[in-house]
C-alpha cells in the first residue's frame, strides 16, 4: 500500500524558539548585504558573518556540517550554490549568492540572497530580471505554506510564476528544518504529480528556488562543496525559512515575518 508520509510539526512555542534563529539569519545577511562590494573578497564576508552571529549568541548552521568550512556559502556567476569562501575578489558586474544559517538553543534557521556587485547596472538587463522573477517565486512559493494546503503547491507555485521563462535547477530541492538543518520533507520546486502531504500548523520548511539561464544541470566541483552550471550560464538563489501557522506563513528568516511581501504575493 503506498503511504503519504507526514511532515513534522513543531509546537508553537518551538516555533517561537525558530523566530530566535530566523532573526539572527535575518540581522546577519541585512549586514552582508551592505558590505557586498567590488574590492572585498568572499572570506571577509564569510568572517563578518561568523561575528555578527556569535555576537547575537548564536552559532553558525553550517560551518563543520559534513566537514563544510565556513559560515556562509557564497557562489559566485555560474555558481549556483555550496560556494565556499575564499580570498577570490568581488568585482564589479560579478553576480553573488549568500546562503547563512544560524543556531538559537539548538534550532537552525536558513535563508539565501543573490546580489549584483556593485551598481546593479553592472549585470546585464536579463541577469536582473532573473533576480526579481527568482524572488518572486519564492514569494509565490513561501504563500502557498499554509494550513489546508500541500506540500507540493509550493512547487507548484514557484513553477507557476516562473512560467517557463527560466529553468529550475534540477536535482536540488528546499527541505524540512529544525534542530537539525536538513529534516524531512524534501520541498521540491518543481510541480509535482499530486499535490503532496497536508501542511498542518507547525510544519517549518526551507523553501529555496534556484533558477538558470541556461540548462537545469549542474556538477559538482572537485572541491566536494560547489555546485556549477554544467554550461556555464548564469544562476539565483533565493531561500526562506517559513512555518505554516494557523494564521496563515509566518517567514521566520524575514524581519518583518513576510507580512509585506506576502501581501503582494498573495493571489
Ligand atoms: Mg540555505
Ligand atoms: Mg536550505
Amino acid at each position: 500500500m503506498l503511504r503519504t508520509r507526514g511532515i513534522p510539526v513543531k509546537s508553537r512555542t518551538q516555533v517561537v524558539a525558530m523566530r530566535a534563529a530566523g532573526l539572527v539569519v535575518a540581522e546577519t545577511l541585512a549586514v552582508v548585504r551592505e558590505a557586498v562590494r567590488p574590492g572585498v573578497t568572499t572570506r571577509a564576508l564569510d568572517e563578518l558573518a561568523e561575528a555578527e552571529i556569535r555576537a547575537r549568541g548564536a552559532l553558525p548552521s553550517f560551518l563543520g556540517y559534513h566537514g563544510f568550512p565556513a559560515t556562509l556559502c557564497t557562489s559566485l556567476n555560474d555558481e549556483v550554490v555550496h560556494g565556499i569562501p575564499s580570498d577570490r575578489v568581488l568585482r564589479e558586474g560579478d553576480l553573488l549568492s549568500v546562503d547563512c544559517g544560524a543556531i538559537v538553543d539548538g534550532w537552525h534557521g536558513d535563508a539565501a540572497f543573490t546580489v549584483p556587485v556593485g551598481a546593479a547596472s553592472s549585470v546585464s538587463a536579463e541577469v536582473r530580471q532573473l533576480l526579481r522573477v527568482t524572488e518572486e517565486a519564492l514569494w509565490a512559493g513561501l504563500s502557498a505554506a499554509r494550513p489546508g494546503g500541500r506540500l507540493y503547491d509550493i512547487g507548484a507555485a514557484v513553477e507557476a510564476w516562473v512560467a517557463g521563462r527560466y529553468a529550475i535547477l534540477a536535482d536540488y530541492t528546499g527541505h524540512g528544518i529544525g534542530t537539525r538543518l536538513h529534516e524531512d520533507p524534501h520541498v521540491p520546486n518543481h510541480r509535482m504529480r499530486g499535490r503532496g502531504p497536508q501542511l498542518q500548523p507547525g510544519a517549518v520548511l526551507a523553501v529555496e528556488p534556484m533558477l538558470v539561464l541556461g540548462s537545469p544541470y549542474s556538477e559538482v566541483l572537485a572541491d566536494g562543496w560547489t555546485v556549477r552550471t554544467l554550461d556555464g550560464a548564469w544562476s539565483a538563489h533565493f531561500e526562506h525559512t517559513v512555518a505554516v501557522t494557523a494564521e496563515g506563513p509566518w517567514v521566520l528568516t524575514a524581519l518583518d515575518g513576510g507580512a509585506q511581501r506576502l501581501r503582494s504575493a498573495a493571489v
